[in-house]
């Protein structure tokens, strides 16, 4: 199958908010709930896709503020909805100060919501009529899922897998395992071989081969240059809190900067020979360059 069937309906908000994906039928199931500033028109698209049926649940590929953002926000609106999360963050999720803990460490924010199920990797699930396999797909998140739908070779593949790579490998960026991991759930993609790809970021692809090519390249790039994979990481993070913002003076920028956990870390470990001003002028530079954000006077703008 190289597009959707008609019961699957797939929203793209940008890349402030992951994809989601509407599952239709007798279970509405929304997988992933994008950044928490769009809920509101995510809900406004659902709303026409669910004519006036309640949305039952929501399953999160992995809890990155970007994918379970609006979580908090569809279950004041669907008292009885089951959010279920992937197993190895339930225990995170129980008790939400580690959550806050671990967002504010990434700089990100995310309204609190409270999970009802959980998924487990290596499993099956049946959603209305079809059945999902999950899939453990560790790396950008170590707890992160796969779902895959083996007659139609469907595969929901979150920030493990994208058109044109994958999510920053938070691990490395720690000084923990990470890209080992990457390629193994590259591998397990490959050996899938799904037809159709729903990624947590970007379009929806068929390419998989290339793709599959094009990330293993850039995981072989960042295993022999790990500062080439910390100053990507380095300008994700910049750019997702000006996507957020929109425009920032520079010194409110520099005052969240030097105050967040991740680029704090990241600039200690990988670049210490630079003052963190240093550094943090040229990720905004590097953003300019490539018209990802603009510098006006005093101001950024997020492009
Ligand atoms: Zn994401």
């Amino acid at each position: 199958m190289n597009t959707l069937p008609s019961d699957l309906v797939f929203f793209d908000r940008g890349w402030l908010s992951s994809n989601s994906l509407l599952l239709l039928g007798k279970q509405t199931t929304l997988v992933d709930s994008g950044h928490f500033s769009h809920a509101p028109l995510l809900k406004e698209l659902l709303n026409g896709a669910l004519e006036r049926a309640p949305l039952q649940s929501i399953i999160n590929t992995h809890l990155h503020s970007d994918h379970c953002g609006g979580n908090a926000h569809f279950q004041s609106c669907f008292p009885a909805l089951d959010i279920r999360i992937p197993s190895g963050q339930w225990r995170e999720v129980l008790d939400w100060s580690h959550m806050e803990r671990t967002n504010e460490g990434i700089g990100q924010s995310c309204p609190a919501f409270k999970a009802t199920s959980q998924i487990n990797p290596n499993t099956e699930i049946r959603i209305n009529d079809r059945v999902w396999q999950v899939h453990a797909a560790p790396g950008h998140d170590m707890e992160a899922i796969l779902l895959f739908a083996p007659l139609e070779k469907i595969l929901i593949s979150g920030d493990a897998f994208w058109e044109n790579g994958f999510g920053v490998v938070f691990p490395e960026l720690s000084q923990e395992e990470g890209f080992k991991h990457v390629r193994d759930t590259l591998s397990l993609i490959g050996d899938l071989d799904p037809n159709l790809v729903v990624p947590g970021h970007g379009r929806m692809f068929t390419q998989v081969k290339d793709s599959l090519n094009l990330a293993y390249q850039k995981l072989d790039y960042f295993e022999s240059n790990p500062v080439s994979h910390a100053k990507y990481a380095s300008n994700v993070f910049v750019k997702f809190k000006l996507m957020q913002e929109q425009r920032m003076s520079f010194s409110t920028l520099k005052a969240w900067a030097v105050t967040c956990p991740v680029l704090i870390q990241t600039r200690e470990h990988f670049f210490p020979h630079v003052s963190f001003h240093e550094w943090l002028n040229q990720i905004i530079h590097d953003l300019t360059l490539k018209k990802s954000i603009a510098v006006h006077g005093q101001l950024l703008l997020n492009l």
